[in-house]
């Protein structure tokens, strides 16, 4: 569940009456003007026409972007403010006599270099001199396969894309993986697609970008044009063999497990066990490949095009991946191509939040440590904990009272459900940095050394038992993640936040709406949508399903995507297909959060606070979850690679099936927001 962040819970103009009171009289009642939800409605909207833009449209019309974004939101307080904090704890490090190898030492040294734009212009491309001079001596396929297994060490892009993840049919192990990869626009739609922001985006890269890159790596301008026209059609190629996002939905279609010899015969080009070994994988045998026909293509690629061609590729991904951390016209040429021309946004990031941002990136735990001590006491996390059990409870229930489902597949849900591993706040163990190797020497070589760790760190796995206590975010992210591989929900402390108000000041409803519903309800639902219920109690692809029920399942799902199919944002459609699982999730997660808000003291007594029923203020504390809004150009490109609907059609989407949402707000035939009842989906 990705979304994003942002500010500004002040009472201003845009509030009800009743709210100004409160902010006048701040004695009187000083849980009103504490009231995350009044102050963001607007009332020139009905709620039954769009329930999203009547929640949150007040604040966003109070909230335009700003410049340097690309979106803006609820989490940008939580981030905004984290950044300051952290900006103090970073300065206090560069000042302090740290020790040679402490955490410490590593924030005040990262920051040093990242902080020395002068030394970064000076410098030029020489941080990236061995690696410009590696790509020089590239003279057969096999100095070229050797380069590739390294800039997959240094986090540059290659057209292989290996990792160690756990194997989906037995979680218990770690295993090689290898996944589509290769191209420098965001996915292969970008390549093909006809509608006017991807040719804009298209043409741009092609013709603008690329050569930009090309001329700043020292060629001359007809050289630029003809080394980018080259590397344009290699990754077009690669693009044209990669699968579509909705194709890359169906767990089974993308796993295909192979031995070496069998990855050898798929693609006999690569010289699969010394690339493996380059890249510091060891004793491999077996590997899981994602998309063989990918792989099919690469091989292609690696014997059609020639060293020269690839040495061209390779400069371009090099010096393009280390940009943000090189001169200011790599910067800039960065930024106007994946900022303003993909995203919409008009200016960068002060260099201090960029800074901020890839050490968060680099080593976020070591910061994550010092924010959940100051933002997430042990109270907090205890109400989330309860709370996840609460809602645990109510999805069981909801799966007892089934009409659809055997009892043959419901005795496995609950065993499925009752094994889900709840993560609330912050990791028990902290990961270790202590071999990331941090220097005053260059931003750029700090990144690099960071990239190596990561693989490092990553490619020890392999042969490993799993370590389940691991977080794949870190607390500080506005954001939370279901593992199909863990069956456990990762809630990370920054998405239970609202800005601005403490959690003890919050009511329930707010809370059952803003957290139960939107972030552990749907989370603990993705264990069960068209995807995770493909997974068993134990974290392994396995059907334990009756073909039936699936049967039974599936069609339900069909309506759900039919429903999305029809809805449309600036001219796009929503791909019902791609987006089904997230859908899914956001619907069972109102549902289950509303049963379980549906059993505390203030549902029952039923009073109003600030002029609204708790059961109207459980769905305006769900919508304050997707409070926010999108650039134009961002909103294009997320409808084209994100698995998430945007945040509004996350709100009217799933509200317009739900019968309690009909009856809180009276939604009567004819309002937009109504459905026929028999076309309303419900599956859980
Ligand atoms: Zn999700």
């Amino acid at each position: 569940m990705k979304r994003i962040t942002s500010k500004t819970l002040i009472c201003a103009g845009l509030c009800g009456i009743v709210l100004l009171q409160a902010c006048n009289q701040k004695t009187a009642k000083s849980y009103e003007a504490a009231d995350p939800l009044v102050k963001n409605i607007d009332t020139t909207v009905r709620p039954s026409d769009d329930f999203f833009n009547y929640a949150n449209g007040g604040w966003i019309k109070k909230n335009p972007i700003p410049a340097a974004y690309s979106g803006w939101g609820i989490g940008s307080e939580v981030q905004e403010e984290l950044r300051l904090r952290l900006r103090k704890i970073n300065e206090d490090a560069l000042k302090e006599k740290a020790e040679q190898g402490s955490n410490s030492q590593k924030i005040g040294d990262f920051y040093y270099t990242a902080m020395d734009s002068a030394k970064a212009e000076r410098e030029s491309l020489a941080p990236l001199k061995a690696e410009l001079q590696r790509i020089d001596a590239i003279n057969d396929i096999n100095s070229l396969l050797n380069a590739f297994a390294h800039f997959n060490t240094i986090g540059v892009t290659t057209p292989v894309g290996p990792y160690v993840g756990q194997d989906d049919k037995n979680s218990e192990k770690m295993m090689l993986q290898l996944y589509q990869t290769g191209i420098g626009m965001p996915n292969r739609d970008y390549y093909f697609n006809t509608d006017e922001q991807s040719v804009k985006v298209r043409n741009d890269y092609r013709q603008n970008h690329l050569p930009a890159l090309f001329i700043l790596a020292g060629l001359s301008k007809a050289e630029a044009v003809k080394a980018a026209d080259k590397v344009y059609a290699m990754e077009k190629f690669l693009a044209d063999s990669s699968r579509k996002l909705v194709d890359l939905r169906d767990p089974y279609a993308n796993y295909n497990k192979m031995t070496v010899d069998a990855l050898a015969k798929l693609a006999p080009g690569l010289n699969w066990k010394s690339l493996f070994e380059n890249m510091h994988y060891k004793n491999v045998d077996t590997v899981i490949v994602g998309q063989p026909e990918y792989y099919r293509a690469v091989n292609k690629a690696i014997q059609s095009y020639s060293p020269d061609d690839w040495k061209l590729y390779l400069r371009k991904n090099l010096i393009s991946e280390y940009s943000p951390y090189l001169s200011q016209a790599l910067v800039d040429e960065n930024f106007r191509f994946y900022g303003k021309v993909m995203s919409g946004r008009t200016e960068q990031l002060p260099r201090w939040k960029r800074a901020l941002d890839a050490e968060n990136s680099l080593m976020g735990e070591v910061l994550g440590q010092l924010f959940v001590k100051e933002y997430f006491p042990a109270k907090t996390k205890q109400r989330y904990v309860s709370m996840v059990n609460a809602v645990r409870e109510s999805f069981k229930d909801r799966i007892k009272n089934l009409d659809w489902m055997s009892e043959q597949t419901k005795l496995k849900a609950y065993q499925k459900l009752d094994k889900i591993n709840p993560k609330v706040g912050y990791p028990d163990k902290w990961k270790d940095f202590s071999q990331l190797d941090i220097k005053r020497d260059s931003y750029a070589l700090n990144i690099l050394r960071g990239n190596i760790f990561h693989h490092k760190r990553n490619a020890d796995k392999l042969g490993k038992p799993v370590d389940r206590s691991e977080w794949g975010m870190t607390p500080q992210t506005y954001n939370a993640y279901y593992n199909p591989s863990n069956n456990e929900i990762v809630l990370p402390a920054a998405q239970l936040m609202i800005p601005g108000v403490k959690d003890e000041d919050l009511d329930d409803a707010v809370v059952y709406g803003y957290a139960a519903a939107s972030t552990i309800g749907h989370e603990i639902t993705h264990g069960f949508d068209d995807t995770g219920r493909q997974y068993d109690a134990q974290g392994n692809l396995k059907a334990w399903w009756t073909p039936q029920d699936s049967a039974r399942f599936t069609q339900k799902a069909q309506m759900l995507v039919d429903q999305f199919n029809k809805y449309k944002v600036h001219g796009l459609a929503i791909n019902g297909k791609a987006t089904l699982g997230e859908n899914i999730a956001d619907l069972g997660g109102i549902v289950i959060g509303l049963d379980a808000f549906k059993k505390t003291e203030q549902y029952k007594k039923g009073e109003k606070i600030n002029g609204f029923t708790p059961l109207q203020r459980f769905f305006l504390g769900y919508s304050l979850g997707w409070l926010g809004h999108y650039r134009k150009e961002t909103l294009i490109n997320r409808v084209l690679t994100d698995e998430h609907s945007p945040g509004f059609l996350r709100v009217n989407g799933p509200f317009s099936d739900v019968p309690e949402f009909y009856e809180a707000f009276n939604i009567k035939k004819g309002d937009k927001m109504w459905i026929d009842p028999d076309k309303r989906v419900q599956i859980w």
